[in-house]
Formats: C-alpha cells, structure tokens, sequence
C-alpha cells in the first residue's frame, strides 16, 4: 500500500532527509505536496523529482517566482502561512509531516489532524505550544502524532508492546552540546559561530542554539509530557555526549530498555513513517566494540537554566510553555543578530516568563494572543 505524504518544510534538514527516505521506499510512499519558506532553488529540484500535486511558498516576498516555478511544472500553488491550510486540502495526504521551525507549525497541524492524517512531527514547538490541543484532536479524530525527535522516537520504540501503566520513568538523553564544559564566565562569551558548530547532529540554526542552551531538551520534556501522557515528573534528562543511547524507558520492576543507533535522522523518519514496521535500509551499522564508553551526568541547571524553566513552565501549565516558547524564539533570533550574549538568552526567558499572565487551558486564538503578547516582552527586555 503506497502513503501520500505531504511536507512542510520540505526544504529543511528534515524535510530534505524525508524526502531520502520516501526516495529510497518509492513503493511506500508518494509526495503529494511540499512546502517551503522561501528555497526555491532546491524546491525547483524536489519538484521535478518528485512530482507533487501542489507546493506552498510562505515567504510573501516570493510569491512572483513561486507562481513562475508552479506554472512551469503546471500544479497548485498556494502562498502564505494561511495558504498552508489549502495545500493540505488539495493534497489530501495520509501522512503531514511538519518539519516547519516554531509556532508557525501549529495551526496547520491542527488543521491536519481535523482533515483525518496522521502527523509526523518534528516540528516540536507544535507540542510545547499547544500539546494539550493538539492531542486531543488527535484522540478526537481517531489519528497518531507519529515523533521525528530522535528522543521520542527512541522512547515510542521502546514502548512498544508495553503497558504504559507499569511505567516508571522515561529518561531523555542530551548532547548536552558544544559548550558542556564551559564555565559560567566563558558561556558569557560565546559567539553565534561557535554555538552553530554541534558536536554530533547536523541541524537547522535555532534547533543548534536551543541545543547549546538546553532549552531543546526542555523542549523536549514537553513534548515528551504531551506525546505519552506522562505527568512531568517521570520524565527525566541524561546529558549522554556520545549521543548512541537515544533515550531510555524505566518499568516499574526496575528494568530499563534504550535505543541505540548511529546519529542519523533517516532512521528516526523511516520509524516514524513506518511505525511500527521495520525494514531495511542503507544506514550505517552501529559498531559497539569501536565505542569507548558511553557516560551520562546530571544536567547542570545553573550555567543551563532554560532546562529548568521548561519544567516549571509546563508545571505552571497553559500559556506558560507559549510564553517560554515566544521568549526562546526572540533570544535565539536576538542573539543570532549579535544583540544580546548567550548568557542573555536564559534572561530574557525568565523575564519574559515573569511578567507573562498565565490563562489556563487555551484554546488557539489565546495561544496566538499569547504567544505575540511574550514576542513583545522578550523584544523589550
Ligand atoms: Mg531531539
């Protein structure tokens, strides 16, 4: 049986590494629409590659080529951030894939989730933003959030024919990123250029900073809250520098279960994409006997605080995780420009978290209404 699927973000790191995995399983999959903020170059290509019914481009500024770039292959475009809506409707795919950056993703995989697809996310932000929306819609209409983050997805593996009632604990592993070993003094003085430089994924710039920050981890404790159900104190980090363990499940008899692969997202997509079938693919073997150790440590809050302030967001609950969200996205952006230090990136968060007005139980016009009202917080400060 062959999926329809359709990508946001087609032209990203994960956009780019599913369309691999729908290459190499053709069988399985066909590609029925792809979107982009503005790559057009590479959009041209995966369109003649792939042949999808419709694109969208969401940069207004490029509508005019867009139109030239659909009207040469003669298929549906659509423009915009709202125009993401209608491509879905015209593709009428089996599988959305939101592989967008930041809350931009949320209201066209609700829309997704209300048209009857399943959804691979990997666009967590979607989750941090408005999990509990998100969710259930998802129950409502009878369809999966199938994880593309390695760590969730390393977690759904190891759930898998297991009662989620005898779990203890989930345990997510963390790079713990470039500057792991850097004093207080020293992060102060970080510059974008280092920050971009990941010691074992290759991943788009804010994902890289939020990496170094360890929001992304916090971000990923989120997640992992909305996508298992699990109260957020079963959920637990591990920073783990090798990245080969993905992460790991705890029963209640005390025995834990991990999954182990090389550092490459093709196989967290394929998994999700086929989830829960496996088959084989050209991805590197792990050779455990050329591994010197694999360690884990505690994460540090103090030099890493934005970890904490994800726990204390979703513990808050509501708007609380659309503020830290705003905030994060502001910094990360303000700090990408050379605005503000990487120590600050953590400061603005917690300022903006402290004036922000938390309202309980949101629905989509309030998280946006949210979610603007932090941008300017984080703007000022
Ligand atoms: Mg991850």
């Amino acid at each position: 049986m062959s999926n329809k699927i359709l990508i946001l973000g087609s032209t990203g790191s994960i956009g780019t590494r599913t369309l691999d995995v729908a290459r190499d399983f053709s069988e399985h999959f066909s590609v029925c629409g792809l979107s982009t903020y503005g790559q057009l170059d590479l959009l041209n290509r995966q369109i003649e590659e792939f042949h999808p019914a419709a694109i969208n481009v969401t940069n207004p500024e490029k509508a005019d080529d867009a139109r030239a770039l659909a009207e040469r292959y003669e298929i549906r475009l659509t423009t915009g951030q709202a125009g993401l809506k209608e491509l879905i409707t015209l593709c009428e795919p089996d599988i959305v894939v939101t592989a967008t950056v930041g809350i931009a993703g949320l209201e066209p995989t609700l829309f997704a989730l209300e048209q009857g697809c399943d959804v691979a996310l990997a666009n967590k932000e979607v989750l941090v933003t408005g999990g509990a929306l998100v969710m259930k819609k998802a129950r409502k209409k009878g369809v999966r959030i199938r994880p593309i983050d390695s760590e969730h997805n390393a977690v759904a593996q190891c759930l898998m024919g297991q009662s989620l009632s005898k779990l203890r604990r989930i345990i997510l592993t963390a790079s713990g990123g470039p500057f792991r070993k850097l004093s207080k003094e020293e992060l102060g003085r970080v510059t974008p250029e280092q920050a971009l430089t990941h010691p074992t994924w290759k991943m788009g710039n804010k994902i890289t900073i939020d990496s170094a920050t360890l929001m992304n981890k916090g971000f990923e404790v989120i997640e992992g809250h909305h996508l298992f159900d699990l109260p957020i104190d079963q959920i637990e980090v591990a920073i783990h520098p090798q990245s080969v363990i993905h992460s790991l499940v705890e029963f209640v008899d005390g025995s834990l279960l991990a999954q182990l692969s090389v550092t490459d997202m093709y196989l967290t997509i394929q998994s999700a994409l086929f989830y829960p079938e496996r088959y084989e693919n050209g991805v590197k073997p792990l050779d455990l006997c050329s591994l010197n150790a694999l360690t884990f440590e505690k994460p540090d809050l103090e030099r890493f605080p934005c970890l904490s302030y994800a726990y204390e967001a979703i513990r808050e609950g509501g708007t609380a995780t659309v503020a830290l969200n705003a905030a994060n996205e502001i910094a990360v952006r303000r700090f990408l420009d050379k605005e503000i230090s990487f120590m600050q990136i953590p400061q603005i968060i917690r300022g903006t978290l402290d004036k922000h007005k938390t309202i309980s139980d949101p629905d989509l016009g309030e998280i946006l209404e949210a979610d603007r009202n932090s941008r300017e917080t984080a703007k000022s400060l």
